[in-house]
């Protein structure tokens, strides 16, 4: 006998989602988050673009909506719950709790987000909170009137690039190319906005410094000349990595540990459904997020219909 018909593991987007129909369906579902709610939203200073919300809306306000939701029907939430290990069992699923506990599950739906992937160069880890970061959020307000770099040519690296320009003075954004990934939207506000400078076509090859960040030496791609920018934050925003080492050997995935799953979130292990950005999808929103929790859920709830009552 399980402890739960279906445990959900992470409390971003997918997971809080997925927990609200297997709430409303009567499944008895427990949602394990190993830090604060919310996921990746929780630092994510505002978000313009998720339906319903014509006025920006602070990522940090959004997670505990979606939870106080899943709550009002049922879910069962536990908080500062980090999934150590997970197995495969005749029965379901059995998931090893960083605190020595245990729980059993019947089905399984993994939600459990991305990770910032990291440079891999002198001076990121050993700078890391004392210049070198991967939020702005937290960390923009120690760089007022100074400045900074800010790293990729994505939607995250653009849109806190802007965000940053509220406290720092001048924001380099480095960018290995001469065109950026960001939506168009994005970019227009950027090549606005006269505290951003653009470094195009260089990589950052050492982030200067002994106990504070004093430079970032970059790489000019094309001539292979370096200079120093003179700069006392490094932003990294280079993409993300899932996390899903627990589902090693459990289901098929590539190499970042993105998990194949279709829309359907059916994943190669039957009975484990994976949710949110964890899932090779072509576009990583709170949209998409929500979406697959829901589908989840459902397909959850189908595959426990049909193991029926053994
Ligand atoms: P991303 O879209 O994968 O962009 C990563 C950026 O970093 C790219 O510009 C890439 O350059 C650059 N890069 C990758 N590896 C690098 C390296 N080793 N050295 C230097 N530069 C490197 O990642 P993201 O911006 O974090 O976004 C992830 C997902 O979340 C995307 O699907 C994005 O749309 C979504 N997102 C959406 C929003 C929004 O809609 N408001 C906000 C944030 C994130 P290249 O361009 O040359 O590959």
């Amino acid at each position: 006998m399980s402890d739960c018909d279906l445990l959900i593991l992470g409390g971003g987007p997918a997971g809080l989602t997925a927990g609200l129909y297997a709430a409303r369906a009567r499944l008895h579902a427990v949602l394990l988050e190993r830090m604060m709610m919310g996921g990746q939203i929780a630092t994510t200073e505002t978000l313009e673009n998720y339906p319903g919300f014509p006025e920006p809306l602070a990522g940090a306000e959004l997670g505990p909506l979606f939870e106080k939701q899943a709550q009002q029907f049922g879910l069962d939430v536990r908080r500062f719950q980090e999934a150590a290990a997970l197995e495969r069992h005749e029965s379901g699923f059995s998931v090893a709790l960083a605190d020595g506990s245990r729980i059993t599950a019947r089905a399984l739906i993994a939600a459990m987000g991305t990770e910032w992937v990291k440079l891999g160069i002198p001076g990121e880890d050993n700078l890391r909170g004392v210049g070198v970061s991967y939020c702005a959020t937290c960390d923009g307000a120690f760089f007022r009137d100074q400045e900074i770099a800010v790293i990729g040519g994505g939607n995250s690296a653009i849109e806190e690039a802007l965000f940053l320009t509220k406290f720092a003075r001048r924001v380099h954004v480095v960018h290995r190319r001469d065109t950026l990934r960001a939506e168009r939207i994005v970019q227009e506000r950027a090549f606005a906005n006269d505290r951003i400078a653009f470094v195009w076509n260089h990589v950052p090859v050492a982030i200067r410094g002994e106990s504070a960040v004093e430079g970032l030496e970059v790489r000019d791609v094309n001539r292979g000349e370096t200079t120093v920018l003179p700069v006392t934050g490094v932003f990294i925003y280079i993409g993300m990595r899932a996390n899903t080492a627990l589902l090693q050997g459990l289901v098929a995935m590539d190499d970042r540990g993105f998990v194949a799953a279709g829309e359907d979130t059916v994943t190669t292990c039957p009975g484990l459904f994976a949710a949110g950005d964890i899932r090779q999808k072509p576009l990583r929103q709170v949209v998409t997020a929500v979406s697959d929790g829901a589908v989840a859920a459902v397909m959850a709830e189908k595959y426990l219909e049909n193991l029926g009552d053994e």
